[in-house]
C-alpha cells in the first residue's frame, strides 16, 4: 500500500456489507483520507448533510433506499463527486446511476489501486478545474485555445508534421473528454451538452463523431489507445 501527500480529503463510504466497509475504511485512512461511513441510504444522506464530504463511494444495493435514489436526493443540493461501487452484473444499474448524477463507477470485486486512482482523479478535478490548453494524444498535439491539431509522422525529433482539421462537433466532443482525463464521460452528458436534452438516446451520433476523431487522432484507429469506449456507458480519454 502506498501513501502519497496528494491523498487528502473527506470520503463518505456508503456500504452495507460490514467486511467491505471496514476494509475500505482501513485502506483509505492508511492512505491519508479522512473517512466517514454509513451502512444505509438515509443514514448516508444525513451524514452527507452533517459533514459534507469531498467525495462519496456509494454501494448501489442498500437495505433501505436504492443507491440511485441516494444520488438523486444528494444531487438536489450537492455536486460532490460520487463513485458508484456496483456489485451488479448488468450495465443497466450503472447507466441509471450515471443518469442520476454519479461521476464514475467501479465493478465489484475491484482493486483498491483502481478505486483510489478514480477517487484522486475526481478530487483533482474538483480542486483544480482544468485550465490546461495543450494536450498530446499519440503523435498529435492538440491546442484547445488555438483550436489546432498537429500530427507528426512519428515520435522522433524532426518528424514531419501536418495540420489535422476537426469539425465543430468533433472539437466540442474532444474538449469534453480532454477536460476529464482518465474519467468516464457518460454518453448522456455528451449528448445533452452537444445536442440538447432531447437527444440523450441518440448514441449513434456519438459513435459517428467518435469514429471521426479516432480516424484523425489515433495512431491505430480500430484499436484506440486514448479515446476509449465504455460499452453502454460513454467514453474515456486515457492520457
Ligand atoms: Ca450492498
Amino acid at each position: 500500500m502506498s501513501s502519497t501527500p496528494s491523498d487528502s480529503g473527506r470520503v463518505l463510504i456508503v456500504e452495507d456489507e460490514p467486511a467491505l466497509l471496514r476494509a475500505l475504511r482501513i485502506d483509505l485512512r492508511a492512505r491519508g483520507y479522512e473517512v466517514t461511513t454509513a451502512s444505509a441510504g438515509r443514514e448516508a444522506l444525513v451524514e452527507a448533510a452533517r459533514r459534507p464530504p469531498d467525495a462519496v463511494l456509494l454501494d448501489l444495493g442498500l437495505p433501505d433506499l436504492d443507491g440511485t435514489d441516494v444520488i438523486r436526493q444528494l444531487r438536489v443540493w450537492s455536486a460532490v463527486p460520487v463513485i458508484v461501487l456496483s456489485g451488479r452484473a448488468g450495465s443497466g444499474d450503472k447507466i441509471g446511476a450515471l443518469d442520476a448524477g454519479a461521476d464514475d463507477y467501479v465493478t465489484k470485486p475491484f482493486s483498491m489501486d483502481e478505486l483510489v486512482a478514480r477517487l484522486r482523479a475526481l478530487l483533482r478535478r474538483d480542486a483544480h478545474p482544468s485550465s490546461r490548453q495543450v494536450f498530446s494524444l499519440g503523435n498529435c498535439t492538440i491546442d484547445l485555445a488555438a483550436r489546432t491539431v498537429v500530427r507528426r509522422s512519428g515520435p522522433e525529433v524532426g518528424a514531419e508534421s501536418e495540420p489535422v482539421r476537426l469539425t465543430k462537433t468533433e472539437w466540442r466532443m474532444l474538449e469534453m473528454l480532454l477536460r476529464s482525463p482518465g474519467q468516464l464521460v457518460p454518453a448522456t452528458r455528451l449528448l445533452a451538452d452537444l445536442w440538447g436534452p432531447a437527444a440523450v438516446d441518440s448514441t449513434h451520433y456519438l459513435r459517428f463523431h467518435m469514429a471521426g476523431l479516432r480516424r484523425k487522432l489515433e495512431d491505430d484507429p480500430p484499436r484506440p489507445r486514448h479515446l476509449l469506449t465504455e460499452p453502454g456507458m460513454g467514453y474515456r480519454y486515457q492520457p
